[in-house]
């Protein structure tokens, strides 16, 4: 069995050794949630929703816990981590209410009843990425279980903990042994089992594009449904006639909360150029005054990066001959420490602009008008989420139905709420976590038609 050693990211300590799963332990889980998926199938939708109040009770409970596990694990700044378990609750007090609410339809026909139900799909297998591992795993395990499925949460190798707490709280809370577990192990041997296995109907994938094609093609050959969140390289539009002093204020939120490992990070700011000087004076005191430091702290904006690699990574896109307007503050000393950093690259095809980089770096460019706009913002593989920033509110609406992305907002940077659908367009995604339907995602439909003669 191999083992892996969790890091506080904010100063390098060890916080404790994991145990990873094996492919056999892997089989083992899937056997068991099976069983427990059919008993759970059969429970009434009343008494599965009051299962799930139980749990979000449970949830709540714990918020601090929960909270500080992750600022340990993963550096967040305490505020948006306790947010974070508290979006946790939310998730499954919202989803609680679908198992009663899973309505299928009578569809007129002649010479009897037709009917639609929607089935659970049985073993739903959910893999998560390091940067957000409590929200996105609930996203994912809240509805699955109110439609009627098991769940394997296989978290991130790097920040299991808060995942691994879930599933004691599950436990606790009085939900069935197997039908939540959570399996810390490696991406190439649990996460690889759940798409093989065939007793895993469907998999729910967050991480890089790069593994989620790969899932993707593995899923193919079972035909294994499966929603898969991926990169993203989000615009943050910025017209002329936009309140500057707002749009320069909320920049840095918009791309540099969780120190910018954020899937929905708006990394490029796309500026129209006759205000492009005044929004760039704007900016740079916003910067400046990103508080970055301890993640315990109460008043930090900005922790550290998860890991030594990530940091090195995100480094390689800012070398000393690098196009730096200005940058913030970053804490000296042990820890995964990088600080905002904002490039004014010479070209629309530099590497700053076309990856996702992940980390607390923004490039702004210039553009002409509203179709060159687009033409920039568009300009990328991806299509997860974006901004616009205008009074106008007709070119508001063309630009926002104009941008190829799944989550736009205008003058604000919001994206997630758990009660509105989210996921990506083009390479950034297939499928949508969170709203009202999403329990339909982990269920297949089934007609009957019953003779009336
Ligand atoms: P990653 O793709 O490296 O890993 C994600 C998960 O997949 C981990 O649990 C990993 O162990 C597992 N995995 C790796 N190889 C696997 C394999 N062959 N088979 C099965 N599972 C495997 O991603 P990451 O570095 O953890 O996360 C960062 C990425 O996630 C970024 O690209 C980010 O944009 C993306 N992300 C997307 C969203 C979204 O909702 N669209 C949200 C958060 C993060």
């Amino acid at each position: 069995m191999s083992s892996y050693t969790v890091i506080n990211p904010a100063d390098e300590e060890s916080i404790s050794t994991i145990d990873h799963v094996t492919r056999d332990a892997t089989d083992e889980a899937i056997a068991r949630a099976g069983v427990a998926q059919k008993a759970w199938a059969l429970v009434a939708p009343a008494d599965k929703a009051r299962a799930l109040h139980r749990f979000a009770a449970a949830v709540d409970g714990d918020r601090e816990n929960l909270a500080q596990t992750e600022v340990r694990n993963s550096g967040h700044p305490v505020t948006q981590a306790r947010w974070e378990a508290g979006h946790v609750r939310d998730v499954l007090e919202y989803y609680a209410a679908a198992p009663e609410r899973l309505f299928g339809r009578q569809i007129p026909v002649s010479g009897g009843l037709d009917v639609t139900f929607h089935e659970p799909l049985g073993v739903v297998g959910i893999i998560t990425p390091w940067n957000f591992p409590m929200t996105i795993a609930a996203w994912g395990f809240a509805p699955a279980l109110a439609a009627g499925n098991a769940v394997l949460l296989k978290p991130a190798e790097w920040t299991p903990l808060s995942s691994m707490r879930l599933g004691e709280l599950a436990l606790e809370s009085g939900l069935p042994e197997g039908l939540f577990q959570v399996l810390p192990g490696r991406g190439s041997v649990v996460g690889d089992r759940f798409v093989t296995h065939p007793a895993v109907r469907k998999i729910v994938f967050t991480g890089s594009t790069a593994v989620g094609k790969q899932i993707m093609a593995g899923c193919a050959a079972q035909v294994k449904r499966v929603t898969l969140e991926l990169g993203g390289k989000s615009a943050n539009i910025i017209f002329g006639d936009a309140d500057l002093e707002k749009a320069a204020a909320a920049a840095p939120s918009g791309v540099f909360e969780n120190a910018g490992q954020d899937c929905c990070a708006r990394s490029r700011i796309i500026v129209q150029r006759d205000v492009y000087d005044r929004f760039m004076e704007l900016l740079e005191p916003a910067v400046a005054a990103v508080r970055v430091g301890d993640p315990r702290d109460e008043t930090t904006d900005m922790g550290p990066l998860v890991s030594a690699a990530h940091l090195a990574s995100v480094r390689s896109y800012v070398p000393d001959d690098a196009p730096v307007a200005f940058r913030g503050a970053a804490p000296e000393g042990p820890g995964f420490w990088f600080p905002p950093t904002v490039l004014t690259p010479a070209s629309r095809h530099d590497r700053s602009v076309t990856d996702e980089i992940f980390g607390p770096v923004v490039t702004v460019l210039p553009f002409d008008d509203e179709a060159d706009a687009l033409r920039l913002a568009n300009d990328t593989e991806y299509g997860l989420s974006g901004s616009i920033w205008t009074r106008d509110v007709g070119r508001a609406i063309r630009v926002a139905r104009g941008v190829e992305s799944g989550n736009l907002s205008v003058n604000s940077h919001s994206s997630v709420r758990y009660s509105t659908p989210f996921g990506g367009f083009k390479q950034s995604g297939i499928g949508r976590e969170l709203g009202p339907d999403a329990p339909l995602s982990f269920t297949d439909t089934k007609n009957v038609f019953i003779a009336v003669d």
